[in-house]
């Protein structure tokens, strides 16, 4: 049986696909959970395919279905997905935002998200491109399945 996993202290940490597998290790390591579905040496293998899939553009069903032989948990799978995709998108954004100019940024909480940190965030308000909002991040997502995104400044 494989050792339940307490997710609510998951946090999100890569702010690159290269460096999921690291991100991913480190957060094991500091919660100290340990997943028996995922030898360590998977995690490479679960990094690259990360990075391969957000590249293609593939959406959240499509990585799931590629990270579940890894991962055996579906749930676990899906959660993955779901989060690694949000971060690639709102990481993706918030660099085109930098590229053009944008200098302030606030934080739009997605419609089924009741995340209080999430909340707070959108409550600051606007605050500079290169700022973190109020839980500490430069962009969602903030949590596992977290589906906030940033909007620009006009
Ligand atoms: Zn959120």
């Amino acid at each position: 049986m494989d050792t339940p996993v307490d997710w609510a202290k998951w946090k999100p940490g890569a702010r690159t696909t290269a460096q999921h597998g690291d991100a991913l290790r480190a957060l094991l390591k500091d919660t100290g959970v340990t997943i028996k579905s995922v030898a360590a040496n998977r995690f490479d293998m679960l990094a690259r395919i990360l990075a391969e899939s957000l590249d293609r553009g593939d959406s959240v069903d499509e990585l799931a279905d590629k990270l579940r032989p890894v991962l055996k948990d579906p749930q676990w799978a899906h959660m993955i997905a779901q989060t690694e995709t949000s971060r690639a998108i709102s990481a993706a954004a918030h660099e085109m935002y930098s590229h053009y100019g944008v200098t302030k940024m606030s934080w739009q909480v997605a419609a089924d998200d009741a995340c209080g940190a999430c909340k707070a965030n959108a409550d600051a308000g606007l605050i500079g491109i290169d700022d973190r909002f109020p839980s500490g991040d430069a962009h969602p997502p903030q949590h596992p399945r977290c589906r906030c995104s940033i909007s620009p400044d006009e």
